[in-house]
């Protein structure tokens, strides 16, 4: 069994912090898998800040890909053809030259178990002809890569520069037949940084070679916030949030930007589900606001997957869960079931992906109009939704 990164030793791998450890964990667009870690391309707003992993900038396995696929495909988070999937989404950069072995490996094994799920890829990368190639020799995966472009052209914010992604995106989505999907994945939008007219143009002109574009803000955290300042990088707001910020002023001329296009998510599964022709998967349909900017046949196929789960249907989905012992359904609407009794994020991931329905925590109230984003930027918020 080999690696084409160094495979770390178990002595090595119980120094790691506890949370870079966990090789499987459910984030809001999937169950991620991140066996292998560490990155060269040092992205000042990285979530490794986040993980205790930011001085790991070369990628090192903690288990053979072979190992890791077990580990996912027998989690108790994963459901065969429901669960959605990312691969080296918190750690990595899936597609550097030595990391790029493993992604295949990983997606040639879940395919060859005939496993249908959405496998979500995203990347920054340099693609390249071959890729194209083996991603269409993928029968069963649904597949999306998604290409981080920001347009930032500040060396010390993004040292890997931005048009490689943008050339990757369209060398991709060249083929007209193709298995995968291609995604302009438009992030950080920073206001001062890289949201000028002219920012938002070429965003434009580049989302026309993907199937469909996100635009989403910064996750300005404690960690990378305290980056920032050790590093003197210009700092975009005065304080930290735990969902990503994108200010309405921004939000708004976004919307303008893109009024002639058809193919606009503010949500990552919705872009991701709309490429494939599926309903969302996280259930956003309920967060009715949030569908205006929707193509009008992906509003239908979204609101005929709408179905208000029961309590007894939410506990239902919750027994498998050991951590969801004192699930509480507080309130149950049209939007969104909310819930308290959950320690952590993860299992409340699982119930929405499993019922395709929003589920909120009770602590951590939803704001109208607001898009399940951070409050900066926006105007005094109602916890109503
Ligand atoms: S209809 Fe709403 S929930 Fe469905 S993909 Fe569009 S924005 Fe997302």
């Amino acid at each position: 069994m080999t690696t084409f990164v160094p495979l770390l030793t178990k002595d090595q791998i119980t120094r790691l912090p506890e949370r870079a450890r966990e090789v499987v964990e459910y984030r809001k667009s999937g169950l991620s898998l991140n066996h292998v870690q560490g990155c060269s391309l040092g992205c000042a707003y990285c979530i490794r800040h986040t993980y205790g992993l930011w001085d790991e900038n070369q990628p090192r396995a903690l288990m053979t890909d072979a190992q890791a696929v077990e580990e996912l495909v027998n989690h108790r988070y994963f459901t065969p053809h429901v669960t959605p999937v990312q691969i080296f989404n918190r750690a990595t950069e899936p597609f550097l030259p030595k990391v790029r072995p493993h992604t295949f490996a990983v997606l040639e094994d879940l395919d060859a178990r005939e496993l249908t799920n959405h496998v979500l890829v995203i990347t920054r990368h340099q693609l390249k002809p071959d890729d194209i190639d083996r991603l269409n020799q993928l029968h069963n995966l649904k597949v999306t890569l998604l290409f981080t472009y920001s347009g930032i052209d500040n060396k010390d914010i993004e040292p890997y520069p931005s048009h490689v992604a943008a050339e990757s995106l369209k060398l991709m989505s060249t083929p007209t037949r193709r298995k995968y999907r291609t995604i302009l994945y438009w992030r950080p939008l920073v206001p001062g940084l890289n949201d000028t007219d002219e920012h938002l143009v070429v965003a434009h002109d580049l989302s026309k070679h993907a199937d469909a574009t996100v635009f989403t803000g910064l996750f300005y955290r404690d960690q990378i916030a305290e980056y920032y300042r050790a590093n003197k990088l210009p700092e975009p707001y005065e304080d930290t949030a735990r969902r990503k910020i994108v200010p309405e002023t921004l939000e708004r001329r976004v919307l303008d930007a893109f009024s002639n296009s058809s193919a606009l998510f503010r949500k990552t599964s919705c872009a991701v589900s709309y490429a494939h022709g599926l309903p969302d998967y996280n259930g956003h349909y309920g967060i009715r606001e949030l569908c205006d900017i929707c193509p009008l046949s992906q509003l239908e196929l979204c609101a005929g997957a709408h179905r208000v789960p029961t309590s007894d249907q939410l506990h239902d989905v919750a027994r498998v869960l050991p951590e969801a012992g004192d699930l509480k359904v507080v309130d149950t609407t049209d939007r969104a079931a909310v819930v308290s009794g959950l320690a952590a994020e993860q299992p409340r991931y699982f119930l929405q992906h499993a019922l395709g329905f929003q589920v909120h925590d009770e602590r951590h109230p939803h704001h109208a109009n607001r898009h399940g984003r951070a409050d900066l930027g926006w105007k005094a918020p109602h916890a109503n939704d």
